[in-house]
C-alpha cells in the first residue's frame, strides 16, 4: 500500500514536470524565434551554426529549470489551496462512514481556495447536520416506543399476578381482568396509530379522494361522542354549514376530527363546553373544534405536533402523544393547514383548513 502511494506520487510529479517542461519549451521556442527572426532582420546580421547550438544549449537548460520552478511552485501551490482542504473532507467523511454525525468542516475563508470548496463544505455539513437529527429522531422514537410499552405491560403484570390470588371475589375478578384489557387495549391502539403513522410517512398509504359533504362526516364524527358528553355533562354547541363539499380522502380526514373531538372531551372537565363549526372561505372549508377545557401554554403549543409528545401527563394514561402527529400528516397530505389558539387553564381552539377544490 505505501509502496504504490509513494509510486503514485512520483508519477504524478514527474508527469506534472513533463506538462510544464512542454508548456515552458513551447513558450521559450515560439517566443526566442519570433525575437530572433525580428531582430536579426531589423539589425541585418546573419546566424551561424555555433551562435545556434551555443544558445539552444543555454535555453534548454532554462528550459528545465523554469520547469523544475514552476512544478515546485505548482506543487506547493496544491499543497496549500486543494490538498489541505480535501484532506479534511475525507477525514471528515470517514468518520460519517464510521457513523459519527456530528462531524463539522470548518468553512475556508482562504482567498486562493476554489470557491466550490466552500460549497461542498456547505453541503457536508448540512448532510451531517440531516444526518444527525434523522438519526436523534430514529433512536428518541425506539426510546418513546418501548417506555410508551413498558406502562401497560407493567400494568397487566400487576392485574395478572392480582388474578392468580385465590378465592378471588367475582368483582375483583371482573376489575382485574378489565385492567389486562384496558392494557392490551392501549398497547394495540399505539401499535395501530403508529403503523398507520409510519405508513403516513412513507407515503405508503396513497388518498383516495373523493368529494363529499364534509358537514355530514362532522356531525356522524361528533355523534360518536355523544355517551362521552352525556356522562360528563358537557355542553355542546354545532354550527355547521350545509352544503359544504371537499375533494379529499374521507377515511384520512375522519381520523382527523375523531382525534380532535377525542382531545376536546379529554381535556374538558364536566360541565365544560365542546364547539364545533364549519365555515367556507373561496378556496377552504374552515372546520374549527373549540374547547373550554385546560388549555395550555405556549411552550407546550409549540410541542403538541410532534410524536409521543403529551403535554398534560394528567391524561397520559387515556393516549400515547401520536394523535396530534397523525393529524398534522393528513393535513400535510391533503395539503390543508392546521393551527391552535389555546390560552391555560381557558381552552383551546383547533382550526383546520381543507381546501374546497
Ligand atoms: P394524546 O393522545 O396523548 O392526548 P395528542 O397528540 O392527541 O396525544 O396530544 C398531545 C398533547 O397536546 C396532549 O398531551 C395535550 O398536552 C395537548 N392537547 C391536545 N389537545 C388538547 C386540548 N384540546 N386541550 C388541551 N391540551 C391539548
Amino acid at each position: 500500500m505505501k509502496h504504490s502511494n509513494i509510486f503514485h506520487k512520483i508519477s504524478r510529479a514527474v508527469y506534472n514536470y513533463l506538462m510544464f517542461f512542454l508548456l515552458v519549451a513551447f513558450l521559450v521556442t515560439c517566443t526566442t524565434s519570433l525575437f530572433i527572426s525580428i531582430f536579426s532582420s531589423t539589425l541585418n546580421f546573419e546566424l551561424t551554426t555555433e551562435n545556434i547550438e551555443a544558445a539552444a544549449k543555454v535555453t534548454f537548460l532554462n528550459v528545465i529549470l523554469l520547469s523544475i520552478l514552476f512544478t515546485v511552485i505548482d506543487a506547493i501551490r496544491r499543497k496549500l489551496t486543494t490538498e489541505k482542504i480535501t484532506k479534511h473532507i475525507v477525514d471528515a467523511a470517514k468518520k460519517v462512514v464510521e457513523g459519527d454525525f456530528s462531524v463539522r468542516i470548518e468553512p475556508v475563508k482562504n482567498l486562493g481556495v476554489d470557491e466550490k470548496f466552500s460549497e461542498i463544505i456547505d453541503c457536508f455539513n448540512k448532510m451531517t447536520e440531516e444526518l444527525g437529527s434523522v438519526e436523534t429522531l430514529r433512536t428518541d422514537f425506539i426510546a418513546n416506543v418501548s417506555h410508551e410499552m413498558k406502562t401497560p405491560l407493567a400494568v397487566m403484570r400487576n392485574y395478572g399476578t392480582l388474578l392468580q390470588a385465590p378465592d378471588l371475589s367475582e368483582e375483583k375478578r371482573i376489575e382485574y381482568a378489565k385492567g389486562v384489557t384496558d392494557g392490551s387495549r392501549r398497547l394495540a391502539e399505539m401499535m395501530t396509530n403508529i403503523l398507520k403513522l409510519n405508513r403516513l410517512e412513507n407515503q405508503q398509504i396513497y388518498p383516495e379522494i373523493t368529494e363529499y359533504d364534509l358537514g355530514e362526516q362532522l356531525c356522524e364524527c361528533f355523534l360518536q361522542f355523544e355517551n362521552i358528553w352525556e356522562k360528563s355533562e358537557i355542553e355542546i354547541d354545532t354550527d355547521i354549514e350545509e352544503d359544504v363539499k371537499v375533494k379529499a380522502d374521507a377515511e384520512l380526514l375522519s381520523l382527523v376530527w375523531n382525534n380532535l373531538f377525542s382531545n376536546a372531551f379529554k381535556f374538558t372537565k364536566p360541565g365544560g363546553k365542546v364547539s364545533v363549526s364549519l365555515k367556507t372561505t373561496e378556496s377552504f372549508a374552515v372546520v374549527k373544534v373549540q374547547d373550554t377545557g385546560c388549555g395550555m401554554s405556549k411552550e407546550v403549543g409549540k410541542h403538541i405536533f410532534e410524536k409521543f409528545y403529551q403535554g398534560d401527563t394528567s391524561h397520559s394514561s387515556q393516549g400515547n402523544g401520536l394523535g396530534l402527529a397523525l393529524v398534522k400528516r393528513v393535513v400535510d397530505i391533503m395539503q390543508g393547514e392546521i393551527s391552535v389558539e389555546s390560552t391555560l387553564g381557558v381552552g383551546s381552539t383547533f382550526t383546520v383548513k381543507i381546501r374546497r377544490m
